[in-house]
């Protein structure tokens, strides 16, 4: 398949079976804003409760947070970005339109080779105000990052947790970037969501921790049933890094449109929380109990994108497969990320015995697994569009449940069809799933 192709194919079938919608469709759509669909919020939910296990509640080290979107003015001072979070920016002089000079390979329009205006430095915050006055007091940034949120409380958690380092702060929510170039559907977009740590530690342990959490942070990946071939390493080179970084290596997936980043492991020194040290009224420091001293801790900082993910977890789980004369799509998407765990599919939606016994089926099943009852079409049909959504079981009901009292499983990817006692169907079910 060719990849542009697989792309169209994405779009098309996040649409078509309500994984994710473009925004404000209905009043001609507002450019690069996407809704997640009943099918894509499960998705995404799925993912993020896999990272909040795996970093918040299977570990005793991290704390997760919840901090707000909009915070004080001066935080973006002290954090560089109010002087530095900006892109540089071109006009076309002659077709009008905006490029990022760092995507540009020469001086002349990639449209229409037109001449180009000089450079202009363009912040890419966010801007709003709070209350009924706009006016420059009450003006506000929407955070272009989570992290400020974990920084600022770096004190109230350790106040409140007393924990030793090292130790970490995770947090997951929105982010907001006047993005020059959005695009590429969900892949860079001006309204998203990150998947943040900040961890913690003494100035001598970085380098060791940065390398463990990059593995980590590769292996999570993989964990989401992500091909480890389309996973890769990419260390920044020194003329990236920002100037207080020590160091910072991005995982990145091979997209439809080629390699890019799902999330950025870096070394921030002590930076930030000197930082905030110096401009605000608190002294962000960590009292080292061996040393008997006063230190500013090192920030490794594993910083992903749960919309970025979403769509290399679909990317990656888009399977088709020639059947006869048909192509079979299949989300080969890993059973725990699945939106729908199980569906049940009455063979005759006329016969009311048999429509009883699925909702019968499907409420007890209910209790300990996402489940969908479905009987708007077809057994094809519906096994079908299962497969499309990813959904690794479906249950038949058909008039020999009746007597025999068992239903068929089918399993999504080798189509195999077991007849199993509905007495027994939840054991069975749990022993697929683990
Ligand atoms: P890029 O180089 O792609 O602009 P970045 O290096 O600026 O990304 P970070 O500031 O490291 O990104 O943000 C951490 C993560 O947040 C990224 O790895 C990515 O997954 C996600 N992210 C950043 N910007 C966007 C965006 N505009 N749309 C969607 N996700 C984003």
């Amino acid at each position: 398949m060719k990849d542009n192709n697989l792309m169209d194919k994405l779009v098309s079938l996040c649409k078509r079976r309500g994984f994710i919608f473009h925004g404000s469709e209905v009043y001609g759509g507002l450019a690069n804003t996407w809704d997640y669909g009943p099918l894509g919020v499960e998705l995404k939910n799925n993912i993020k409760s896999f990272w909040w296990k795996t970093v918040v509640n299977n570990r005793s080290d991290i704390f997760g947070l919840d901090a707000a979107i909009l915070m004080h003015p001066d935080v973006w001072k002290a954090s560089g970005h109010a002087q530095n979070f900006t892109d540089n920016l071109v006009d076309c002089k002659n077709c009008k339109k905006r490029f990022k000079l760092d995507d540009l390979k020469n001086k002349k329009c990639p449209e229409c080779g037109g001449e180009l205006t000089d450079t202009k430095k363009f912040n890419l915050m966010l801007e709003t105000h709070l209350g009924p006055v706009d006016d420059s007091a009450s003006r506000v940034y929407l955070r272009p990052e989570t992290a400020q949120g974990i920084f600022v409380n770096f004190l109230n958690v350790l106040n409140a947790m007393r924990p030793k380092l090292p130790f970490g702060i995770a947090q997951i929510g929105k982010a907001f970037r006047n993005e020059i170039t959005p695009g590429n559907f969900t892949f860079r977009t001006r309204e998203f969501e990150q998947m943040e740590i900040e961890y913690f530690v003494l100035p001598e342990d970085a380098e060791k921790f940065h390398k463990e959490w990059i593995d980590r942070r590769f292996s999570w990946y993989k964990d989401l049933g992500i091909k480890k071939e389309n996973l890769r390493l990419r260390v920044h080179e020194k003329d990236e890094l920002a100037h207080y970084a020590k160091g910072c290596t991005d995982i990145e997936y091979k997209f439809p449109f080629g390699w890019s980043e799902l999330e950025g492991v870096a070394n921030r020194g002590d930076f930030d929380l000197k930082q905030h040290t110096e401009h605000s009224a608190k002294v962000f420091e960590y009292f080292d109990t061996v040393k008997n001293e006063k230190i500013t801790p090192y920030i490794i900082e594993p910083s992903g994108g749960v919309d970025r993910t979403v769509l290399a977890v679909l990317a990656d789980s888009y399977h088709e497969e020639k059947i006869k004369d048909e192509i079979r799509v299949v989300l080969k998407l890993d059973k725990k990320l699945a939106p729908t765990k199980v569906a049940v599919l009455p063979l005759l939606k006329k016969n009311s015995d048999i429509v009883k016994m699925s909702h019968a089926i499907t409420d007890d099943l209910s209790t300990c697994f996402t489940v969908k009852y479905n009987d708007t079409a077809s057994i094809g049909k519906l096994y079908r569009r299962q497969d499309e959504v990813g959904t690794p079981y479906c249950v038949t009901v058909d008039v020999d449940s009746l007597t025999d009292k068992k239903v068929t499983v089918r399993d999504r990817d080798t189509m195999a069809q077991d007849r199993v006692g509905i007495e027994n169907l939840k054991n069975y079910l749990f022993e697929e799933f683990v």
